[in-house]
């Protein structure tokens, strides 16, 4: 373990910067910023040279967008989200060593000039192409600016870039009848010019570096990822926009042009590491430029191919960066069986929690990290979150610092005693206890928290079943010297928990170095059973966890279900209107009134009824698909509509004679249409 550190002088760590046009969320706390904290945290225990980063990302469509919707500047909108996100890291204990943002000046310096070097070192292609113009504006359009009819659903409101009623993804120039959104104008085509990164270029490099440098060391989600990506070809990629909110192209022919976000965005991380440095008074360079600072990027899976692929292609056509060492990416966190949504509200927002859960910070950094996606997509509900502080950090670890310390300060009124004799299951213990500095450490050399955590616990879990086999509070009468054996190796197990736990559930770890009355020790001290002297004053106890009661996780799913409701009110949507069609279009349909008299399933389907009609023509038979909505035998005597001179079909060897019509609401159920009065079968319909 050590070794594989000792490689390395110093660390430059960073995380995705989250972007500034809404709050966080629990998805982004698990996929990227808990593992981080713990991972930085664990370095800083072992006296690494280390730079934890994070920042918020500020430029982009979406937040001029959001800006122009609520009449504001851009600079409002990431004013203040940026304000509640960095509030939100540092309440929950995300020990950032700066947290910047892309809207600062230093910033915009280093985007430039990394612009600048890769241009005069003739890296980019220059191409123009044509774009939607808004004449009225003077202003070239971004896909989102861009509205109109989309061509495979005909929803009138499809954006440029994608249609968020049928889902397709489009281009702008698809799009039927295009309008601005600035005016509502209708664009014109106009050629304009950008530069491209030519991705295609690098690809045997990336090949070399990725496929065959990392196949054993990065995670298999994200060298998957990359290795699908290089297999389908990778292609030149614009670095440069028509926009008005970014870092300006530094270059006097793109006048009115700005990076595109995904290039400045990475860039952030040199930005903050700058930015620190100076406030610091060191240099920022080794952290970005000598080969023995490791770097490693923790991002969410949908940033792999930016930190995998793209700005790695960046750095080395830079030519003095180092490359990232791994890039740990995890998979999503769903809420509920239902993904993450922050347009939907479906979500856990990190500034409610800490309002509705005070004090609770660990509670929410142990369930996501014992939780956390990391290799597969999971899920976070309530009641696992509710079960996980009951039963683990309270009935465990809690449990067990709780009788240790209530039992010494009852039996030895707080003071540490001394170990007089070892019996072998002290030695047992002892030699266990040992093993478990370089089991957690191994576990986060190979960003596997979730493993590392347990192993924390596993230490807690060692210390109950001591307490347990060994039974103090049976012996203390007729035995003191063998209770003061037990309580101080005890004792010394909660000192090693507060160590360890320092870098999972770090206000726990605080709480707990109090209560024993001794200062931070670092990794390589623990371990032993040195860390409390016989004679040492331990602090009055107190409760690590509290138990979370039914009515607060009821509270948090009918905040969630109200969520449920109002979206479904807000998403009822109609179908648009189909082409016109003629009076003798419509007349040439017999629809008529008609009676079930018998129903039954089709035999191996679904969704099939055989339905036998009195129509008051005949009786006939007619297969209809609504088996998902009603059972045969609550549908005899069902007054119905149908299509009766419908071309007869055979559905599963069955001839269905006619259709019957049914309404269909927004979810796809079924349900009749009939005649509003008694009309006899045969009525027709017109
Ligand atoms: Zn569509």
């Amino acid at each position: 373990m050590e070794k594989r550190q000792d490689k390395f002088k110093r660390y430059t760590i960073t995380s995705a910067l989250p972007y500034a046009n809404g709050p966080l969320h629990i998805g982004h706390l698990a996929g990227v910023y808990i593992p981080a904290d713990i991972y930085v945290r664990y370095l800083r225990l072992n006296e690494k040279d280390v730079v934890f980063i994070g920042g918020s990302d500020e430029h982009g469509v979406p937040i001029t967008i959001k800006a122009q919707k609520e009449g504001v500047s851009p600079q409002e909108i990431v004013d203040r989200y940026h304000g509640i996100i960095k509030k939100s890291f540092e309440d929950l204990g995300i020990s950032f060593d700066v947290y910047s943002r892309t809207s600062n000046k230093i910033h915009h310096e280093t985007a430039s000039e990394f612009f600048t070097t890769l241009y005069e070192k003739g890296e980019f292609m220059e191409q123009t192409s044509e774009h939607y113009y808004d004449e009225e504006r003077n202003q070239f359009l971004a896909d989102r600016y861009i509205t109109g009819t989309c061509p495979h659903c005909g929803n009138e409101n499809a954006y440029g870039d994608q249609c968020e009623n049928c889902g397709t993804s489009l281009n702008a120039t698809d799009l039927i009848n295009p309008k601005s959104a600035l005016t509502g104008n209708k664009p014109v085509m106009k050629e304009t010019k950008h530069w491209y990164l030519p991705l295609d270029k690098y690809e045997p490099w990336l090949r070399k570096w990725i496929i065959e440098g990392h196949k054993d060391d990065w995670k298999s989600n994200v060298y998957g990822q990359c290795k699908s990506w290089i297999d389908q070809g990778l292609h030149p990629r614009a670095v440069t926009r028509d926009l008005d909110w970014g870092v300006q192209v530094p270059l006097k022919e793109a006048e009115g042009k700005v990076l595109y976000v995904w290039f400045d965005a990475p860039i952030g991380y040199i930005s903050a590491t700058r930015e620190w440095a100076a406030e610091k008074g060191v240099d920022w360079e080794p952290y970005w430029k000598d080969k023995e600072s490791k770097l490693v990027h923790f991002i969410g899976k949908d940033n792999i191919v930016f930190h995998c692929i793209i700005f790695p292609s960046m750095l080395k056509q830079e030519g003095s960066y180092i490359l990232p060492e791994n890039v740990p990416a995890n998979e999503f966190l769903n809420l509920e069986n239902d993904k993450i949504s922050t347009s939907r509200n479906w979500a856990v927002w990190l500034h409610e929690y800490l309002e509705e859960f005070p004090g609770k910070q660990d509670v929410l950094r142990y369930v996501l990290c014992a939780n956390a996606p990391e290799n597969k997509d999971n899920d976070f509900t309530w009641k696992d979150f509710q079960a996980r502080n009951n039963n683990e950090l309270l009935a465990i670890f809690g449990n067990f610092v709780n009788r240790t310390l209530v039992l010494t300060q009852k039996y030895f009124d707080g003071v540490v005693p001394e170990i007089t004799s070892l019996k072998e299951i002290d030695n047992i213990l002892i030699e266990e206890l040992k093993t478990y500095p370089e089991k957690i450490a191994n576990s986060l050399e190979n960003y596997r928290f979730r493993e590392a955590l347990g192993e924390l616990m596993n230490m807690a879990r060692l210390g109950n079943k001591y307490l347990t086999e060994t039974e103090p509070w049976k012996i203390f009468k007729t035995d003191v010297e063998r209770v003061q054996t037990v309580l101080n190796l005890s004792l010394q197990i909660c000192a090693n928990l507060a160590l360890y736990a320092e870098a999972f559930l770090p206000f726990t770890s605080t709480k707990l170095y109090e209560m024993l009355n001794i200062s931070r020790v670092l990794w390589k001290n623990g371990g032993g059973i040195n860390l409390l002297k016989a004679g040492h004053p331990l602090n009055k106890p107190d409760f690590l966890f509290e138990r979370i009661e039914d009515a607060e996780i009821a509270a948090q799913l009918n905040k969630l279900l109200a969520t449920k409701e109002e979206n479904a009110e807000n998403n009822i949507q109609v179908n648009p209107q189909k082409e016109n069609i003629v009076f003798d279009d419509f007349v040439k349909m017999d629809i008529r009134t008609a009676t079930i008299i018998e129903a039954e399933k089709v035999p191996k389907t679904k969704k099939l009824l055989k339905l036998k009609l009195a129509t008051g023509l005949d009786e006939r038979i007619v297969v209809s698909g609504i088996a998902e909505f009603y059972k045969p035998e609550d549908i005899i005597g069902q007054k119905v509509s149908v299509l009766v001179n419908l071309a007869p079909r055979t559905l599963k060897g069955i001839e269905s004679k006619g259709m019957i019509l049914m309404a269909e609401n927004a979810k796809g159920e079924l349900c009749f249409v009939q005649a509003s009065e008694e009309f006899n079968n045969g009525s027709e319909i017109k």
